[in-house]
């Protein structure tokens, strides 16, 4: 017979593991769930995080081990697989986890499987990721100042992003491959009222340059078919993100591929919460990660004890 966990958490990023070691204190019988060998997320591949408060410019890879050791140490049992789909029995009955490696059954679950950045797949993105190329100027940003970036999109993060830039780096330029954004129009205008901005309309990012770090920016006009080089020392990519939610279609509402779900974690489906990037909200990042993982075990404390 197979046991049934008060709560398995799904994935163990910032948000699930400190659903992890809050789920430990309130003393529910919990399993999390993680398709890596390593604990961590999308922190693991951050080269410094220098906006977590008490921890100023610790490593990404030491944050995830952290996060990680900590739920250990008070005791949260770990599953390595990778789920592939939940079914709900209904109101009052189990939710059964479906991995590749075997089957697992709770009473509630916390969806936290985080998000992925898309890449563009042009040479030198991968190559210098964290050498200049990063995926999140909230992140990143202040490693830039006084310098020259290029922001690459013309989505709301996009313009957000160059905004955000513009007010440490010398310039900014704008690589679009359209010849108008999709950023809402109030963006635009903030935008467009910078000095230091230069949009490139109609232009594609060809290569990511440099060796060991960024020094360029290879670039094509669509129109004109004009090839140059733009001298920068920052690559933003701002292409979207795409959440990890596709096990659970159909399970609980969606927005965009988001779970829908406030900031106390409960989606449209009793007993299932949902916590971190996969979630609809303002602000994707550890803070908000790990703020999400505390509410959603709150939720599901509550929940539980309705018997
Ligand atoms: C390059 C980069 C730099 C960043 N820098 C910063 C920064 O400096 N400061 C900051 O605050 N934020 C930063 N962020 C954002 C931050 O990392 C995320 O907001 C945060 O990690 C979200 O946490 P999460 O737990 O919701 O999701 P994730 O970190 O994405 O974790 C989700 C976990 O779920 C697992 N998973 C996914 N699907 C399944 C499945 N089907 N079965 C089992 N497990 C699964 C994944 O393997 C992963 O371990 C950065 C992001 C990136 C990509």
């Amino acid at each position: 017979m197979t046991h049934i966990y008060d709560l398995i958490i799904i994935g163990s990023g910032p948000a699930g593991l400190s659903a992890a070691i809050y789920a430990q204190r309130a003393r529910l019988d919990t399993l999390v769930i993680e398709k890596a060998m390593v604990s961590g997320g999308q922190v693991l591949t951050t080269y410094e995080v220098d906006n977590y408060p008490g921890l100023p410019g610790i490593g990404g890879y030491d944050l995830g081990l952290k996060l990680r050791e900590h739920a250990d140490k008070l005791g949260a049992r770990f599953a390595e697989d990778e789920v592939q789909s939940v079914e709900d029995k209904g109101p009052g009955q189990t939710k059964v986890v479906h991995g590749f490696g075997g089957t697992y059954e709770a009473k509630a679950l916390i969806l936290a499987t985080g998000a992925i950045h898309r890449k563009l797949g042009i040479p030198g993105e991968e190559t210098l990721a964290g050498a200049g190329v990063s995926y999140c100027a909230t992140c990143d940003g202040a490693f830039f100042r006084n310098k020259v970036t290029a922001v690459i999109g013309g989505g709301d993060v996009a313009v957000e992003d160059a905004i955000f830039l513009a007010r440490m780096c010398s310039k900014v330029y704008v690589i679009h491959r359209r010849d108008e954004l999709r950023a809402a129009k109030s963006l635009q205008e903030s935008l467009f009222a910078l000095d230091n901005v230069e949009i490139v309309w109609d232009t594609v990012a060809d290569a990511v340059c440099g060796e060991g770090m960024v020094n360029g920016l290879e670039v094509t006009n669509v129109k004109t078919g004009e090839k140059r080089k733009l001298e920068v020392q920052g690559v933003f990519i701002a292409v979207g993100i795409s959440p990890e939610s596709k096990p659970f279609e159909g399970l609980a509402e969606m927005e965009h591929g988001y779970i829908k779900a406030g900031e106390d974690g409960v989606t449209s489906a009793e007993g299932i919460f949902a916590a971190g990037d996969v979630r609809t909200k303002q602000l994707r990042q550890i803070i908000t990660a790990a703020a999400d993982g505390a509410n959603a075990v709150t939720s599901a404390e509550r929940f539980l004890s309705r018997g």
